[in-house]
This record gives structure tokens, C-alpha cells and sequence, in this order.
């Protein structure tokens, strides 16, 4: 069994256990794939409790939940990790095509729990010869590309 996120454990206990009860997250790339799980989960209300206070907008909760509508989550690869700062790509396929999500983000441990803050987006494409987000096992050229 995977998570969601793609850790070799169980979803109830990995992102389930932090998105769906009190356990909080214990580092910054626990937290950030538990808010991936929960956008493939369309969780808004999770995904707006663990963004900081002063980056909130009105309008978060309809966003995120016409985004996460509007796509298939395919995968999610962990780049690189530092104390507050991850990087990552996350795939996901929209009407016409397999895109990624190419984002370092930064997050904040206040109040005895961590927070994303905000992330630079990277303007990335799935690559010719990578393995297919899909899961095919076949290069991306030779299969959804
Ligand atoms: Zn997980
Ligand atoms: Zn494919």
C-alpha cells in the first residue's frame, strides 16, 4: 500500500493520520504531503488551515476546490528538502495534457505547528525521456506525451 503522496505507508497513516485527526505534521515535507494529498482529496478546508494567516484570501476555499475539479493528480516527486523549504513537482493531467507542478515552497513553524507560506514556481515540463506520470513504466514520448 502507497499513500497518496507516494510514501510506501498507509494513506490512515501517513497524510490520513495528519489531514484527518490532531497528529500535526513534523516537518516541512510531512506537511507538504499532506496538502498534496489533500488537493488530490479537493480538501480546501485542510489546505486553508495549514496556509499561513496573512497569505489567506476570500475566495482560497472556491479556487482550490475548481482547480482540484478541474485535474487528475497523477504523482508527486520530492526534489529537495531543507528545514523550511521544499521543492518538488507534482503531476497532474487537464483536459488535454499531462502538466507539472514545479514549486519550491517555503513554510513556517508557529504556534507548535508548520505552515506553508508561499512558493516560487518554476516554469517546468514533463520531459521527453522521463518515466510517464502516468504509472505505464514507459517513457513520456512513447506514452502520454
Ligand atoms: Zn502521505
Ligand atoms: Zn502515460
Amino acid at each position: 500500500m502507497s499513500c497518496i503522496c507516494g510514501n510506501k505507508k498507509d494513506y490512515n497513516e501517513c497524510c490520513g493520520a495528519i489531514i484527518n485527526s490532531n497528529i500535526k505534521a513534523s516537518s516541512a515535507e510531512e506537511l507538504m504531503r499532506s496538502r498534496y494529498s489533500a488537493y488530490v482529496k479537493g480538501d480546501s478546508n485542510y489546505l486553508i488551515k495549514t496556509l499561513v494567516a496573512n497569505n489567506r484570501h476570500a475566495d482560497d476555499a472556491e479556487l482550490i476546490e475548481e482547480f482540484s475539479n478541474s485535474v487528475k493528480w497523477l504523482k508527486l516527486d520530492v526534489l529537495h528538502v531543507e528545514q523550511n523549504i521544499v521543492e518538488f513537482k507534482a503531476y497532474y493531467k487537464d483536459i488535454d495534457s499531462i502538466k507539472v507542478l514545479h514549486e519550491k515552497s517555503n513554510f513556517i513553524f508557529k504556534n507548535g505547528m508548520w505552515l506553508y507560506v508561499d512558493g516560487e514556481l518554476f516554469n517546468s515540463k514533463v520531459e521527453r525521456n522521463e518515466s510517464c506520470p502516468c504509472g505505464s513504466a514507459k517513457k513520456f514520448k512513447k506514452c502520454c506525451g
